[in-house]
């Protein structure tokens, strides 16, 4: 039988959640720090730890099936792959940004400006889409004191917080994208079974995050008020408590919406509300 492989980042920012991700997904494998590749034991499946700018290309060429990466990664390696699912970490934003003391009004004001960059290519587009002639540098760390150094005018770089930023003495002028880790798959792969069956599991461990279970007691009289207060749910399993005149209403709610109406269903009379992480959720 066939033995996929994912690539992901050896170490930094996105390795640990990728492992976590993959580890829920109930595959086993060796986290190893030195080795290029681990293999899973309860599935046909081997990890590619490598550079996160590689895994683009490595997944494009085939010599990965599938990997986790930052969009802006693949992006700028303008590589054609297949977006296959959101993962919801690595969430960042790029951004243009300027010396404080910089008097730039509107994105014009670039023009015939120097902005130093290690993402070249996705500057370039940005650019040229809004008309603007500027003069790239590209460097390929510590972007953020070019211009304290006068090696450009402005920066395109990943802002997450703006504490470097600040740090710098420079501010946020304008946004050009937004990142989050994806994964992505050779143009084709989708339509592979074993691919399919990651791509689920991977699918029902997002699910989960964002759901919980909870459950809640409820005297009986106010049973329909307190059903209606659950958002999402067509029919909570109803329990009789062996106090008479209440019930234990069970259910599984996204977490989002709860929290906001816990004061309400406290007045509608819910008591002994519990909240539970849930692990997976197969549809
Ligand atoms: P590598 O050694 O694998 O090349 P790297 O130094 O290029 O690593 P990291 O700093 O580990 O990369 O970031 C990896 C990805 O994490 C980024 O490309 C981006 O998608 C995402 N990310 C999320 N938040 C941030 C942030 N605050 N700063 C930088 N990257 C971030
Ligand atoms: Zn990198």
């Amino acid at each position: 039988m066939k033995t996929l492989k994912i690539a992901i980042q050896k170490s930094g920012r996105l390795n640990e959640k990728s492992v976590e991700l993959l580890k829920n997904c109930g595959l086993n494998f060796e986290n190893y720090k030195s080795s290029l590749i681990s293999p899973v034991s309860n599935f046909p499946l081997e990890i590619l730890f490598l550079r996160d700018d590689d895994i683009p290309e490595y997944v494009q060429d085939g010599i990965a099936d599938l990997g986790i990466v930052g969009e802006n990664v693949i992006q700028e390696t303008g590589v054609d792959v297949s977006y296959l699912q959101r993962l919801g970490f690595g969430k960042c934003s790029l951004k243009i940004a300027v010396p404080n003391t910089a008097n730039y009004q509107s994105l014009s004001d670039l023009n015939g400006e120097s902005i130093a960059t290690s993402y070249p290519n996705i500057l370039e587009k940005f650019l040229g889409e809004n008309n603007i002639k500027a003069d790239i540098r590209t460097i390929s760390g510590s972007v953020e004191i070019s211009p304290g150094l006068g090696l450009a005018n402005a920066i395109f770089d990943i802002v997450s917080t703006g504490g470097t930023l600040k740090s710098n003495g420079l501010k946020p002028f304008a946004d050009v994208m937004s990142s989050e880790a994806v994964l992505i798959g050779r143009k084709g792969s989708e339509n592979e079974d074993l691919v399919k069956e990651l791509i689920q599991r991977i699918q029902s461990v997002l699910r989960a995050k964002e759901t919980k279970y909870v459950v809640l007691n409820a005297p009986k009289d106010n049973l329909q008020t307190i059903i209606d207060l659950l958002p999402g749910v067509k029919s909570p399993s109803v329990v009789p408590l062996a106090e008479e005149g209440w019930v234990a209403i069970h259910t599984v709610i996204p977490e989002r919406d709860f929290w906001e109406r816990i004061s309400k269903l406290k007045e509608a009379g819910a008591q002994g509300i519990v909240v539970m992480p849930i692990e997976k959720i197969i549809l």
